[in-house]
């Protein structure tokens, strides 16, 4: 696996391989990675020639009251884990980089970005956005793969690539969960153990809506008193953010289901916050 951590040369290792008709497949991430990255990254491989993971604990997409400082960070175990997994080039720039003195643009994409977590996160989907076209733009890729788990984000990147005309496919893979159904986060580590067992709870809610949505109710102002009642006999969850069922399209709260709808939840665990959600047809 190759380690690169300057964006010109990323940018010329990546010209090469599409120089020579190569496919590149790319998974960026913040790392402590997890089975939820992998699967990314093993879409990446089956469907491309070459596969690059970006390993980038972005600060533009933390507010200043955040976990930057905190995040997990465990660089030689993800290293590992990837040449295990055989990725080929592993992009790993830092802060000077990245954002190098005189760094003056952003990219913020309207109304997407204010919605749910973006509410709760104010500037967090511009951080977002604006890495993520910066890594397309480094890494060149074919194909750019992120994960359902963080819906609103998959929405907002790929308005993104299509406004901005970019040229990478945004694919959108499964969330993968826990036996228990947590979605799996790096953030998880952060629970404490009678934490971890409540924190499956917002997949039970998830769940047990879908089922109901499935078996006829379909009023949006019901489900939401639904999903709080449930989120709230929780005696661990500290705060609802928000649970509410919205137009996969355009994050819209939905009043009268129809179609397909997404269910979301952001909760907070003490000084963790979660988030979740599921797609569901009627
Ligand atoms: P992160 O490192 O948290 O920024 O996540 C990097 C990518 O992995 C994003 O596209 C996430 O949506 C995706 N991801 C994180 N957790 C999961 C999961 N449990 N299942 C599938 N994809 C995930």
């Amino acid at each position: 696996m190759e380690i690169i951590r300057i964006p010109r040369i990323m940018q010329d290792t990546s010209r090469g391989h599409l120089l020579r008709s190569r496919t590149i497949g790319f998974v960026p991430t913040m790392g402590a990675l997890h089975e939820g990255h992998l699967s990314l990254v093993r879409m990446a491989r089956e469907e491309n020639n070459v596969t690059a993971v970006s390993i980038y604990v972005n600060p533009t997409q933390f507010g200043p009251n955040e976990d930057l400082t905190k995040y997990p960070r465990q660089i030689d175990a993800d290293i590992e884990r990837l040449r295990e997994e055989a990725v080929d080039i592993l992009f790993l720039p830092d802060d000077s980089l990245m954002y190098p003195a005189g760094f003056a643009t952003e990219i913020e994409v309207k109304g997407l970005s204010e919605r749910m977590c973006g509410h709760f996160r104010p500037g967090h989907f511009r951080g977002v956005a604006t890495v993520v076209a910066k890594l397309l733009n480094i890494v060149r890729p074919t194909r750019a793969y992120f994960g359902q788990k963080d819906f609103q984000q998959t929405v907002i990147v790929r308005r993104m690539a299509k406004d901005l005309n970019l040229d990478a496919e945004i694919v959108i893979c499964p969330t993968i969960r826990e036996e228990d159904g947590l979605a799996l986060s790096s953030r998880n580590a952060y629970l404490q153990p009678h934490q971890r067992a409540a924190a499956a709870g917002l997949y039970k809610c998830l769940n047990n809506v879908s089922r109901e949505i499935k078996a006829g109710l379909h009023s949006g102002a019901r489900i939401r008193d639904r999903m709080e009642n449930m989120l709230g006999g929780e005696p661990l969850i500290s705060a609802i953010d928000y649970a509410s069922v919205y137009d996969p399209e355009t994050l819209d709260e939905v009043e009268d289901i129809t179609g397909e709808v997404l269910l979301a939840i952001a909760a907070r665990m003490g000084t963790t916050r979660l988030i979740d959600n599921m797609l569901v047809s009627v």
